[in-house]
């Protein structure tokens, strides 16, 4: 009789472990799942658990991965080292290699998805050059932490939970490249680093994130207007390097000074982060007309961070020869711009493209 409980009581263990596997992944398939490594806070190690400097390049990808054993449940996961970067340093060559190999993983059958674990200060420019690089719906996911994982609370071993959740989640599928932090998702092209230091520190600061994950559970509400990924016409996979674009920066007063310097250093391209909805100085404007009439394309966005530039509102971009960011801030509208010009220089058709993407 005891004999028959005992077996009973293990029976009923061998079936509580599968179901609570089969909660955690919804597909109840064995999901497979890469996860790329950039470098960033998350892969690094502080000095004291009560500052966030840290040592980069301390953690490797599978440390990563077996210091959170709870991922097992959710995907089968495998690793690969891209870069080891702080995120300051990422780098255009870094992201032409991490496209290329995304489309090449995304392309076969075995791998179901991509989570890439970043620094935040450039999260959100990885992300949104992948959201258009990328040509495949399978789920692409970008994570960090703002604090080592030396730190007291630590948030990356929670933020690549939920961010392997989100990826191995068959609603993740068309969405775009998300990126998941502190409990939230967003898509890569409204997400922006707005906080210093918080680990609240991605908003959408024209709308809200599409959704949320808590601890795995994961819930949309929403999805970005803008084409993305399979709807993207760019493609880099044969490039070796992109076109010069630099930002200048809108204040009060403002001169020619930065605008000259960058024509004297032949960039192909600029962005104006202009005052209030994209304005600037006359003498400002005045050099970035110039720059235009030197075949050098000038696009205006905002330096505020939110919000549109329309066409023509306070001053004729017409007779400027300028092209509106839409709603991208300046370091978005970079790598549109960037992207645009290996297809054209046509400005009507870059216009269409910032309205597009
Ligand atoms: N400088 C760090 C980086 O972006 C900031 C902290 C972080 O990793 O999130 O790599």
């Amino acid at each position: 009789m005891k004999k028959t409980i005992l077996v009973l009581m293990m029976f009923t263990l061998i079936l509580s472990l599968f179901s609570s596997e089969s909660v955690e992944n919804e597909t109840n398939e064995r999901v497979n799942l890469v996860v790329l490594t950039t470098g960033g806070t998350i892969a690094g190690k502080g000095t004291s658990e009560t500052g966030s400097a840290y040592i980069a390049g301390k953690v490797s990808g599978n440390d990563l991965i077996e210091a959170v054993p709870e991922l097992g449940h959710i995907a089968q996961i495998t690793v690969e080292e891209i870069s080891n970067v702080p995120s300051q340093d990422m780098s255009i060559d870094i992201w032409l290699k991490l496209a290329k190999r995304i489309n090449e993983l995304l392309n076969q059958d075995h791998c179901d998805g991509i989570v890439i674990t970043h620094g935040t200060d450039t999260m959100e420019e990885t992300a949104y050059f992948l959201n258009l690089t990328v040509h495949s719906n399978k789920p692409v996911v970008l994570t960090g932490s703002m604090r080592p994982s030396t730190s007291i609370s630590a948030d990356g071993d929670i933020n690549l939970y939920n961010a392997v959740a989100v990826a191995a989640s068959k609603a993740s599928f068309g969405r775009g490249v998300l990126i998941v932090m502190n409990d939230a998702i967003y898509a890569a092209r409204d997400a922006t680093k707005f906080n210093t230091t918080n680990v609240d520190t991605f908003k959408n600061l024209n709308g809200g994130p599409v959704g949320y994950a808590h601890y795995g559970c994961i819930s949309f509400y929403s999805s970005t207007e803008k084409a993305h990924t399979v709807d993207s016409v760019f493609d880099t996979s044969d490039l070796l390097q992109l076109p010069r674009i630099e930002i200048i920066y809108g204040y009060a007063d403002s001169g020619s000074l930065f605008v000259n310097a960058a024509i004297e250093a032949g960039v192909d391209g600029l962005i104006f982060a202009g005052v209030g909805d994209g304005n600037g100085t006359i003498e400002t404007l005045e050099a970035l007309t110039s720059a235009a009439k030197k075949d050098i394309t000038v696009v205006i966005s905002s330096r505020t961070g939110s919000g549109m530039v329309y066409r023509n509102s306070e001053y004729d971009f017409d007779t400027y020869r300028f092209i509106s960011a839409n709603n991208l801030n300046a370091q978005k509208a970079r790598i549109l711009l960037m992207l645009s010009l290996t297809k054209t220089k046509d400005s009507h058709t870059i216009q269409q493209y910032f309205d597009h993407y």
